[in-house]
């Protein structure tokens, strides 16, 4: 699946999944920019010639300079992949305002930030796709992480009601919902919680960013031209 000729967007790809997108992406032959916070894994980036800006998707004016920036660089964005994200888990009887917030508006606004900004130019030229990073937490929730689940299910339904405004202008909005993929968010697990979890995974193993990344590529591609709206697991089967 050809990207070559295609500027593709990865928010938080300095490490993780979407890491692993990107790097996907490249090797597509797409023309990538990368962002995240982390300026020394930024770096890292720019050393393999990458564009990589530094831009916090909660901050709606590093979001619209970030996207100036790639418009004035490279002409377009054909390919927009929001990512970045967090968790604050905690029982929600102890939540504090600021973990509740703080994962909504990465999350979930950060989503809609990085849209908003990246869609006009797709609008002005017709075509576009954007794939939105959930997780099969924000279908089935869990314990201990309702500002998470929150934030992942609001990216499930923002996603549908953009897939809707923006169809008719030949743009594909879709959200993959990765379940335990092996990064250093998944690296908190204790050993109990390891085993309990692959216990319940069908494929009996945990993902890993490729796997992610295999799904998002053919959602971006020119192979897509009918999906829009849906939310694919990507789990080894866990929520079925
Ligand atoms: P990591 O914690 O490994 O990476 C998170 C990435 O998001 C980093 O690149 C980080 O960059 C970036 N990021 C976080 N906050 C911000 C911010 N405010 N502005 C800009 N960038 C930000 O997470 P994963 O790779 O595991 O997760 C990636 C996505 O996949 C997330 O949306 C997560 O919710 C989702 N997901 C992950 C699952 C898993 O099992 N790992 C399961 C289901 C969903 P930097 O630090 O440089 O800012």
């Amino acid at each position: 699946m050809n990207m070559v000729g295609k500027v593709a967007l990865v928010t938080g790809a300095t490490r993780g999944i979407g890491q692993a997108i990107a790097h996907r992406l490249k090797d597509a032959g797409a023309e990538l920019v990368v962002t995240g916070r982390d300026e020394i894994l930024l770096q890292a980036w720019r050393d393999q010639g990458v564009l990589a800006l530094a831009a916090d998707v909660t901050d709606v004016r590093q979001i619209e300079a970030l996207i100036q920036t790639i418009i004035d660089r490279c002409g377009q964005i054909d390919v927009l992949v929001n990512n970045a994200g967090m968790t604050k888990d905690g029982l929600m009887i102890r939540m504090s305002d600021a973990d509740w917030q703080r994962v909504i508006d990465t999350n979930l606004t950060g989503a809609f930030n990085v849209c908003r900004a990246a869609v006009r130019s797709m609008l002005k030229r017709r075509q576009g796709k954007i794939v939105n990073i959930s997780s099969v937490i924000g279908v089935v929730g869990n314990a201990g992480q309702t500002n998470y689940a929150a934030s992942k299910a609001g990216v499930i339904g923002f996603s549908k009601a953009l897939a809707k405004e923006v169809a008719s202008r030949n743009i594909l909005v879709n959200v993959v919902a990765p379940g335990y993929i092996d990064t250093e968010m998944t690296q908190a697990l204790t050993e109990e919680q390891r085993v309990e979890i692959l216990r319940r995974i069908p494929l009996g193993r945990t993902g890993q960013g490729e796997d992610v990344a295999a799904l998002v590529h053919f959602l971006v591609s020119e192979e897509n031209k009918y999906i829009t709206g849906q939310t694919i697991h990507c789990d080894g089967g866990l929520v079925i």
